[in-house]
């Protein structure tokens, strides 16, 4: 996220190409909305022609997927995140939980934040973190492909503490665990 806004067609591009590579959208497909300046704030998903009741308006197809950083919703599995279930930590040291040994060796776990967070050397020794999978969410955003983080460009920050609060507590908490793994460790 960035507090520079992207211009509203080079969103609207940069969206149309992420649904297609999602099959949602086809090449050159027409829709009832657009991105463009919001008067609320920022930009936002406007309508660009009239739209029948009980239309399908937008289908969308996350770029990140992952916990909320806030105490009030229960820990889930990074892979499946299904929440109030048995989790375990992972066996191979990331210090993040999982529900099962399929979930373990799921590649969307098992290739992408795993073996990060297992070269950073998590301090939580043999049990998994509450709040490193609180940060998991910047944690993958970090992880993205190039063109996904392009998407993710897109994104306008909420700054303020009404609706940063879990961006800060996120950003902290990564901070903080940046700054206590080996120096030698080269970051993203
Ligand atoms: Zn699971
Ligand atoms: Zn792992």
């Amino acid at each position: 996220m960035t507090d520079q806004l992207v211009e509203p067609a080079c969103v609207d591009e940069q969206l149309r190409g992420h649904l297609q590579g999602h099959g949602i959208l086809e090449t050159g497909q027409q829709t009832c909305w657009t991105i463009d300046y919001s008067k609320l704030s920022g930009r936002g998903v406007i309508a660009s022609r009239d739209v029948a009741s009980d239309e399908l308006v937008y289908e969308d197809a996350p770029v990140v997927q992952g916990p909320r950083c806030n105490d009030k919703y229960p820990p889930m599995c990074v892979a499946c995140q299904k929440t109030g279930c048995a989790l375990f930590p992972c066996d191979r040291g990331c210090g993040l939980p999982v529900c099962s040994d399929a979930c373990q060796d799921d590649p969307r776990h098992r290739d992408v934040e795993c073996p990060y967070l297992r070269e950073l050397e998590p301090d939580c020794g043999s049990d998994w973190s509450l709040p490193l999978l609180q940060a998991l969410v910047p944690v993958k955003a970090l992880l993205l492909e190039s063109h996904l983080k392009d998407i993710f460009y897109c994104f306008q920050s909420h700054g303020t503490p009404k609706y940063g609060r879990e961006t800060f507590r996120q950003f902290g908490i990564l901070q903080k665990f940046l700054t206590s793994v080996h120096q030698n460790v080269s970051y993203i």
